[in-house]
């Protein structure tokens, strides 16, 4: 589904990714590991068209045949179906969660709300209630269940469970393994354990190189 080949990325003329080769196929869970400054999110950003410049490949298919994406804007990338959760998540604190929800919504906004919402439960009880109130779990779990509006069949998760708490962490887990499991792709930049052992491939970064598997 997705096919990176040779990537590099650049910040103004730092260059922070060195020839990337990735692979994610439908149904499958790719965590991306690696110390602070390793290239996880420039990463995530390069596939997405975001702030970084980039060389290489970047191929995608969601079904109705593949596209080569390292030309197109990030909105065009998010049309054939990638969607990205950023670290800080980017929620409208002042809107309440099914505004949050809408706010992104395509075609049948409310049939996909349900699906959506039936993947993440503990939020449907406080759908009337501001993202600000929320904790950050809940808001996590939220701005995943944001992106998850626009129907997208590659999930690009930034540290998904960094600094939540562990059963808000387990509740993520395994909303992430439901979403494999309907054949989503899921790429997560992740240091977390549990999220780590449920992955089908852990793909380690070294300073904007793969350093495994080799
Ligand atoms: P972290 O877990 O700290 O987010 P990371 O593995 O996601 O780490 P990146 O944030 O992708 O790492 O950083 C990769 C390299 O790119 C680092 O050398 C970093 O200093 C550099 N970098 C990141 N963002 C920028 C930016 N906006 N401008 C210039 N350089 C940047």
């Amino acid at each position: 589904m997705l096919e990176v080949r040779g990537l590099e990325a650049f910040y103004g003329p730092a260059q922070a990714l060195f020839g990337i080769d990735l692979d994610v196929r439908a149904g499958e869970m790719v965590v991306l590991q690696g110390l602070n400054g390793a290239g996880k999110s420039t990463l995530l950003k390069a596939i997405m068209g975001l702030e970084v410049r980039t060389r290489g490949q970047i191929r995608f298919d969601a079904g109705a045949g593949p596209h080569e994406l390292a030309a197109w804007p990030t909105h065009r990338r998010a049309r054939a179906g990638i969607g990205y959760v950023a670290e800080d998540r980017r929620l409208f604190s002042g809107l309440s969660v099914r505004e949050n929800l809408r706010v992104a919504a395509g075609s049948q906004p409310e049939a996909r709300e349900a699906w959506v919402l039936d993947r993440f439960p503990l939020l449907k009880p406080m759908l009337g209630r501001a993202a600000a109130l929320m904790s950050g779990g809940e808001q996590q779990m939220l701005a995943i269940a944001r992106t998850l509006m626009a129907s997208p069949r590659l999930l690009l998760l930034d540290e998904p469970c960094e600094g939540i708490s562990p059963l808000l962490i387990e509740s993520i887990r395994d909303a992430l393994l439901a979403l494999r499991a309907e054949g989503l792709g899921l790429l997560v930049a992740e240091q977390n354990r549990q999220v780590e052992q449920a992955a089908d491939r852990v793909v380690h970064l070294l300073a904007g190189t793969v350093q495994f598997p080799t």
